[in-house]
């Protein structure tokens, strides 16, 4: 049995649990990723990356690299419901990823599915100094005042080693064992319906009739037929086991080649079409949240923390961006420059948002499916960028706003306004850094001074940026007052703004500091009862 020492253990090598490991990595922190599965499935689950977790990917710098990998141009179409796919008169709906887009962000939605995005995802963290094990099961942990102790097994010979590590971090899916261990509890309105997702290859050019779908909603059957790269399809159809009967025994015995190949005739209104059956994956939709995203040392990301259904195509990016949460708190905690109370945030500001996203996805299965389910909301649904890009962290509110507001509140994601720098144009969020960000008016010099002094002291990555006085839609975006300004946090988040320059800019920034970063003035933390409000507005209400 081997000892072995890692800051960061995270379980479960899948979407959620590697874009951890970028993210940690990206802030300068080692950890070792452990994956139960040998290799990724040819199954899809996660194809739709949000503008807003594009955003996210392009901080680290592998935008590029995931367009590279995605498949826009395979699935470059509509979104239509039909009766089948020969019917003459689809009702194409509006992509939700249209419209404001553009304006909001500097990235794009793109289209990647898991099997294609995690590979990327693996090689840069692993370029970064993450070691990631496929092949390798969390067995058992334990965790004290100092740390935690785990035992993995690697499970190609079965040979077992210990690794101590400072925090476990929890991206072991739906399914996962780390929340029961832990003895948390969830709470939602559980399986809503069962789906059987069939994989198959088949030439539906004539089907198709010249029609570009991105995705189908069928009526026969009920479910959805989704293009994949190189003519492989995606049928998904719901289905109820028979009364008593586990649903994946009776998805095993029910959905036959025979049945399976029925189903897609059915869908193509192809009797005699040919096609090879390529995989089949029963899965739920289902509505999670786990009561506490947080026990001690271990943190639940991901759908070990919620799950919803994909209706809306929220359950991955919102884990995603539980990840990026995480992130850089755990790494501002290992560095020593935050106090560990700055680790209670992350349940304090992710659990009330999942909530609220969940409702969403919910609000548009009961609309796109006709699913009545007693416990469903009702409602209309608010659009998918308000959900992506206008979350709000309140202490203990899921909110929403829209994005477009200005100046966006302290809490939102910090807006994205084109800037000319040299002659070239740049957008505000490529300007912000992996630490701290403090935007400051055009009479602001002051606060740029403070900032480097105070960065220094505090040992934290500070980096500062003067507006000029032609920037005047940044000035507005950002509520940046002309010797105001608003710092923003490594997750690009506005965290506070004061629209005035205080006589002592270097005591302000530097209290402020201490209360984000959970310290006290001197040095000593702060006590959770005197936790102060995860974001400061200064100089006006909020
Ligand atoms: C049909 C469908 C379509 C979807 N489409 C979208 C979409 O377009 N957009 C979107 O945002 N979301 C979508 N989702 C949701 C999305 O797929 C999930 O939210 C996402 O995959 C969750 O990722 P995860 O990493 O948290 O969990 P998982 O992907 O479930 O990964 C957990 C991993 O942990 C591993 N593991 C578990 N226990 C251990 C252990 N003890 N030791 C080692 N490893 C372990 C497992 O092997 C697994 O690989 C969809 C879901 C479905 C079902």
């Amino acid at each position: 049995m081997t000892v072995m020492d890692t800051p960061v253990l995270i379980v479960g090598g899948s979407l959620v649990g590697l874009s951890t490991a970028l993210f940690l990595t990206h802030q300068g922190v080692r950890c070792t990723v452990v994956e139960r599965q040998p290799h990724r499935s040819v199954q899809f689950r996660f194809g739709g990356i949000h503008a807003r977790t594009m955003e996210l990917y392009r901080s680290v710098g592998i935008e590029d690299d995931i367009r590279a990998a995605g498949t826009d141009n395979e699935q470059s179409g509509g979104v239509a419901r039909v009766r089948n796919l020969a019917d003459p008169e689809p009702q194409w709906m509006t992509l939700p990823w249209d419209g404001d887009a553009p304006l909001l962000s500097p990235t794009s939605f793109c289209m990647c599915p898991q099997d294609r995005l995690e590979p990327v995802l693996a090689r840069h963290a692993r370029r970064r100094g993450a070691e990631i094990c496929f092949d390798t099961e969390l067995r058992s942990f334990l965790q004290d005042d100092e740390g935690v102790t785990a035992v993995l097994v690697d499970r190609a010979d079965g040979t077992e080693r210990t690794i101590r590590t400072q925090y476990l971090v929890a991206a072991d899916g739906v399914h996962g064992e780390i929340r029961t261990e832990l003895g948390i509890d969830r709470h939602g309105l559980g399986v809503l319906e069962h789906w059987m997702s069939i994989i198959f290859r088949s030439d539906l050019a004539s089907q198709l009739a010249g029609r570009d779908f991105r995705t189908v909603f069928l009526a026969e059957p009920n479910g959805s037929l989704v293009p994949r790269a190189d003519g492989v399809w995606q049928l998904a159809v719901t289905y109820r086991p028979a009364g008593g009967q586990r649903a994946q025994d009776f998805a095993v015995g029910h959905f036959t080649e025979q049945r399976c190949l029925e189903l897609i005739r059915t869908a193509t209104a192809r009797p005699d079409l040919e096609a090879t059956i390529v995989d089949v994956m029963p899965w739920q939709a289902a509505s999670y949240t786990a009561e506490r995203f947080r026990h001690g040392r271990v943190f639940l990301v991901g759908d070990a923390a919620h799950v919803m259904p994909p209706t809306g195509a929220f359950g991955g990016n919102t884990g995603i961006h539980d990840a990026h949460n995480l992130a850089w708190k755990l790494a501002a905690v290992l560095s020593g420059a935050a106090g560990p109370e700055l680790l209670d945030t992350y349940q304090a500001e992710r659990k009330p948002v999942v909530e609220r996203i969940t409702t969403e996805a919910l609000l548009r299965l009961g609309s796109w499916f006709r699913t009545d389910r007693p416990g469903m909301p009702s409602g209309t649904p608010v659009n998918e960028h308000t959900v992506m890009f206008g979350y709000q962290y309140r202490p203990g509110a899921g909110t929403f706003v829209d994005p477009r507001s200005r100046p966006a509140p302290v809490g939102t994601r910090a807006p994205h306004v084109p800037l000319d720098r040299d002659g070239k144009q740049v957008s505000t969020l490529d300007l912000l850094g992996s630490g701290f960000t403090l935007f400051a008016g055009p009479a602001g010099r002051p606060w740029c001074q403070a900032a480097h002094r105070v960065a220094t002291a505090a040992g934290i990555r500070f980096d500062c940026h003067r507006l000029s006085e032609g920037d005047s839609e940044c000035a507005t975006a950002f509520g940046i007052t002309p010797d105001g300004a608003v710092l923003i946090r490594p997750d690009g988040f506005i965290a506070w703004r004061s629209t005035s320059t205080p006589d002592d800019t270097e005591a302000t920034l530097h209290e402020v500091l201490s209360r984000l970063l959970r310290r006290a003035p001197q040095g000593d933390f702060l006590t959770v009862g005197e936790l102060p409000a995860i974001c400061h507005e200064r100089g006006h209400d909020q």
